[in-house]
């Protein structure tokens, strides 16, 4: 099953101060969309807003097919959309296994255990060093497993969209790739719906069918993440030089 998500003009603030003017973007189910842009352009801030965490000032976000603008943080996963938060938020004295369990834990209160054993099995299946893992502080963790485990924590509520922010960041190049492949499968083989938020952008635009550039709380300009990864302004800003001239 896939889902697709649409923003149109939302605006957002914090206190008085707006950090989002009228954005809009469209995500096709099972297509991974990718938000690049300098620091402070407001990507977390949109992450935070599609989800319900934060309340839209004006624009509406609509959730595969359904009004999501209001509907908040809590119903919006239960509805299939899954925030995996900037630095991964994790739990750190808990276990991998009791980290795992809070991704489904309305399931788990109402059923028991039982209830998320299959999830759990899926989780294990894309991140087998959670499996091995389980008993293990969360804290403890390399950062690439934190990271295995903060998207694995958001899979146990068994989402069709995806909202990333900045799951590269802090790691080694390797284990980016390895990741970002990760990322790919969950859109190949299940169709898996992502938003990708990413200083990355080198990589991100590798990984991604399309981009949106984000400029001081606005969309700047969007295409498809090949025409971007050429594009002379992505090159200047987001990938660290020129292209090299044509002959
Ligand atoms: P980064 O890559 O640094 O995370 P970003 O593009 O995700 O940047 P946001 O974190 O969304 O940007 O921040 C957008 C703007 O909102 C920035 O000017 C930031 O300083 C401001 N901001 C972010 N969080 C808060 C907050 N809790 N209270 C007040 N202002 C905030």
């Amino acid at each position: 099953m896939t889902a697709g998500l649409e923003v149109t003009g939302v605006s957002a603030y914090y206190g008085k101060i707006r950090v989002l003017e009228e954005v809009s973007l469209r995500i096709e189910p099972g297509e991974i969309v990718t938000l690049i842009g300098a620091n402070g352009a407001g990507k977390t801030t949109l992450l935070r807003t599609v989800c319900g965490m934060m309340r839209a000032r004006g624009g509406s976000v609509t959730f595969d097919g359904k009004d999501a603008t209001r509907v908040g943080a809590e119903r919006l996963v239960a509805q299939g959309m899954a925030h995996v938060p900037e630095n991964r938020q994790l739990f750190d004295t808990m276990t991998v296994d009791e980290n795992l369990v809070l991704g489904a834990y309305r399931r788990y209160r109402r059923a028991g255990r039982s209830a998320i054993d299959k999830d759990l099995d899926a989780v294990f299946e894309i991140f087998p060093i959670l499996r091995e893992r389980l008993e293990q502080q969360a804290g403890t963790l390399s950062g690439g497993q934190q990271q295995m485990l903060a998207i694995g924590r958001g899979l146990m509520a068994r989402p069709r969209l995806m909202l990333l922010d900045e799951p590269s960041l802090g790691l080694a190049p390797l284990v980016v790739r390895e990741l970002f492949a990760i990322i790919a499968r969950l859109r190949d083989e299940e169709g898996m719906t992502v938003l990708l938020v990413e200083q990355n952008a080198r990589a991100a635009l590798k990984l991604a069918d399309r981009a949106y550039v984000m400029e001081v709380g606005c969309v700047a300009f969007d295409g498809s993440a090949d025409a971007l990864l050429a594009d002379e302004r992505v090159l200047a800003a987001y990938l660290g030089g020129s292209r090299p001239p044509s002959r």
